[in-house]
């Protein structure tokens, strides 16, 4: 029997409507709504997709939403400065900083300029540093998305199961690792070394969780996949025309018992989890 797919979607929608009603909440007892500011260098023309898909999640849960253009031969000092001006400006609860940057500008460097209060993404090393410890009310989005796939499945233990990342990222494999050994998840981080020694199928093999985050389409064979795995596809690669994930889905979907669908299973939930963490900013903003 094929495994089931895991649909962010339906997840998403969960969640939105919690956001909606924290937000309602929020706006009867201070009389503001969230807001987030979204900050673009340049024009890219990839970042336009997010950031109108940042917009209308963010109208449609009653966060206020303001782009911030700025031209894209701004200095590192100057774009310092407007990022300083965002974060002593109490109007504005959350700040993201779209990627990819123009060249001159250091985005490692950059974001140890977000204030942690307000760094929504959770690429602030005092943001890491919370999820290191367990504590972080802030999760970076795509690896919180993850998280949120596993629990929407019933009854799934995550304590003691054995979990594969592929993919070690700052953005997603790494914050990824971290949340999943938080749950008690033995956890087993693979990267390009481990692809370049030619180990990779030996460790997929043995997942029970299976995530992969890397970048390249049908990287991970269907054939690894463990009968029964759970297997997450972060991963967006457009090939002929069309969008297709990290792992080779046909193949892949008669051995898992549970599989995300690229396009359609992480990807929804991303920018969901964004406004959940605006939402969180504020509160923490407030004291709350
Ligand atoms: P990245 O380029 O920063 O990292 C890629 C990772 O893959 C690295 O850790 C690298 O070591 C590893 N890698 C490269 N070649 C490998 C190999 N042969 N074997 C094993 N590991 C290998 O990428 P990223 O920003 O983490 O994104 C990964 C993918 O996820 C991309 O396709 C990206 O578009 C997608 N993504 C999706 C969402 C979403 O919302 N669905 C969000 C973020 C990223």
């Amino acid at each position: 029997m094929p495994g089931k797919l895991l649909e962010g979607k339906s997840v998403a929608l969960k969640i939105k409507e919690n956001i909606k009603l924290e937000v309602g909440s929020l706006k009867t007892k201070y009389g503001l709504s969230p807001k987030l500011v979204s900050m673009q260098v340049g024009e890219n023309p990839a970042s336009e997709i997010y950031i109108k898909s940042q917009e209308k999640t963010a109208r449609d849960l009653g966060i206020d939403y303001e782009l911030k253009k700025l031209p894209s031969d701004i200095n590192q000092d100057e774009f310092i400065k407007a990022i300083e001006s965002l974060n002593k400006d109490k109007s504005v609860n959350g700040i993201i900083i779209q990627m990819p940057l123009p060249q001159h500008i250091d985005a490692k460097l950059i974001s140890r300029y977000l204030s942690p209060l307000k760094d929504i993404e959770a690429v602030h090393p005092q943001n890491m540093g919370e999820i290191v410890f367990g504590t972080a009310k802030i999760l970076p989005c795509t690896a919180a998305a993850c998280m949120e796939l596993l629990n929407s499945i019933d009854l799934l233990e995550l304590y003691g199961k054995e979990a594969v990342v592929v993919g070690h990222s700052e953005i997603v494999g790494k914050p990824l690792a971290l949340l999943l050994l938080n749950k008690f998840v033995t956890t087993t981080v693979c990267h390009i070394a481990t692809g370049k020694r030619g180990t990779l199928p030996e460790f997929v093999k043995k997942a029970e969780i299976l995530i992969v985050a890397v970048g390249k389409a049908g990287i991970v064979k269907g054939e690894w996949v463990k009968e029964g795995a759970i297997v997450i596809d972060v991963g967006i690669n457009r090939v002929e025309g069309k969008i297709v994930g990290d792992v080779e889905f046909e193949r892949a979907v008669e051995k898992a018992s549970y599989i995300t669908p690229v396009p359609g299973g992480v990807g929804p939930l991303t920018v969901t989890i964004l406004m959940r963490n605006v939402v969180e900013a504020f509160k923490q903003q407030q004291g709350v």
